[in-house]
């Protein structure tokens, strides 16, 4: 582990997490993942009953709310052990969407709010969704909605359509993001509005089936149809044409946690491929590890994953000194960069298992079809790499012309 990183509490900690993890969970993730949610989540709810007990439960909460107030670089480190299983942060309560919703709310939602939502969501006791994207609209604008929360008498009443709602299958409230005011400026016309799933109006229509697997509960994206769905007026989560500015603070530290999960599953799979190169034998004698490309894979592997663990460190340190706002860039660069990498490490494992890599025999299949969207979600590659070079070349011409 990074001592550049490293603090006491984290000494005693992360031998705990990974104790935890490789004990309890790795002899049963595989076969968790094949069964259907009801079963799996059986399994899962002891898994988290003793994660409470150890006193590890959602360490990323501030300590008045149960939790160890870790700061970001800390919990990355964490992160990272939780993410070498797919149910990892789950079993910890650290899974998105819930944990941006939960740093969210605590932020921003009312004090009824979050006793009757926040609180049994902090204790794993519900489930919670986040459904700003729509199919009928480019989700990488991210102020280019058309659902519209109109305010009548004292309900909000919704209408819209949202997909790639992750987890809402299950989940007892949605936070959506919807038009409220559509004359006022861009960034001004969102805001967030809490809707409980069994509200009238708020229809589940399907499970979307990801590169042939739709999952269950937890594990799935949903499709959402809002339908003159009526909330109290006391259900908006911050302030009314605030949307876009709490969404943008959501996911700074959201890409902290997500880039620190992918280094973990890179960490797993790195394993397996060199596991799997020092066993299987060409010939009698001749491991397919002592191939001169195989090397080439191990080493690169080895070089990017260490790279991205430092970048994502740096940032974390960054937001944990300076906020979100000053780390913007650096939070746009470890976001392709390492999903760029967890690409790499997991098409490269694949490669080395040969036809077993592609069966679900491993797990390399599950994360090979469910973290391609890697590139996709919390903004697409391009904006990122567009971002990143523009505020590059602003600099160079800031300096070009104070020179
Ligand atoms: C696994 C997964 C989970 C998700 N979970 C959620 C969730 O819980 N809640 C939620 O609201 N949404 C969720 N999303 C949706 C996600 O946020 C969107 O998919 C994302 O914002 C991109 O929007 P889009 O799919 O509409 O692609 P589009 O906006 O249509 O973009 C398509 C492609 O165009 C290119 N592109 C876009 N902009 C630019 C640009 N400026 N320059 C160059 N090229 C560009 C990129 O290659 C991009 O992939 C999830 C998505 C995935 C894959």
């Amino acid at each position: 582990m990074i001592e550049l990183f490293s603090t006491e509490r984290l000494k005693s900690l992360l031998p705990q997490y990974k104790d935890f993890v490789e004990k309890e969970l790795f002899p049963i993730d595989l076969s968790v993942l094949k069964d259907d949610w009801q079963t799996a989540f059986i399994m899962l709810k002891a898994k988290r009953e003793k994660a409470k007990k150890l006193g590890l439960w959602a360490p990323y909460l501030p300590e008045v709310e149960g939790g160890l107030g870790l700061t970001m670089a800390e919990f990355g480190q964490i992160s990272e052990i939780l993410g070498t299983s797919p149910l990892g942060h789950y079993v910890f309560n650290c899974q998105a969407p819930d944990i941006g919703n939960i740093e969210l709310m605590h932020q921003f939602a009312s004090d009824t709010l979050k006793e009757r939502f926040l609180h049994p969501l902090m204790a794993g006791e519900m489930r919670s969704c986040f459904g700003m994207t729509e199919p009928e609209l480019a989700g990488s604008n991210p102020v280019h909605l058309a659902t519209t929360a109109e305010l009548v008498g004292e309900e909000w009443v919704l209408n819209g359509h949202k997909w790639f709602t992750t987890a809402a299958d299950g989940a007892a409230f949605c936070i959506v993001m919807a038009v409220t005011d559509p004359e006022a400026d861009a960034y001004q016309r969102a805001s967030m509005l809490l809707v409980p799933t069994d509200t009238p109006g708020f229809e589940l229509v399907r499970n979307i089936s990801i590169m042939g697997d739709e999952g269950g509960g937890y594990f799935s994206h949903a499709e959402i149809l809002l339908k003159d769905c009526r909330i109290p007026k006391s259900y908006l989560v911050g302030a009314q044409g605030d949307g876009f500015s709490m969404a943008q603070r959501r996911l700074g530290p959201g890409r902290i946690h997500h880039c620190m999960r992918w280094i973990g599953i890179c960490e797993r799979a790195f394993n397996m491929m060199c596991d799997r190169a020092q066993t299987r034998e060409l010939n009698p004698g001749k491991p397919l590890s002592g191939q001169q490309t195989i090397q080439n894979w191990i080493a690169e592997s080895r070089a990017e994953i260490d790279a991205a663990r430092y970048m994502v460190l740096h940032t974390a340190h960054k937001i944990d000194q300076e906020g979100s706002k000053a780390a913007k860039i650096e939070i746009s660069t470890i976001k392709f960069f390492v999903a760029d990498v967890l690409m790499k490490v997991l098409d490269r494992a694949v490669q080395v298992h040969g036809a077993l890599g592609i069966t679900d025999d491993t797990l390399l299949s599950f994360w090979y079809r469910h973290e391609r969207g890697a590139r996709i979600y919390d903004g697409p590659d391009e904006v990122h790499k567009s971002s990143l070079a523009k505020a590059i070349l602003k600099e160079r011409t800031a300096k070009q012309q104070a020179s």
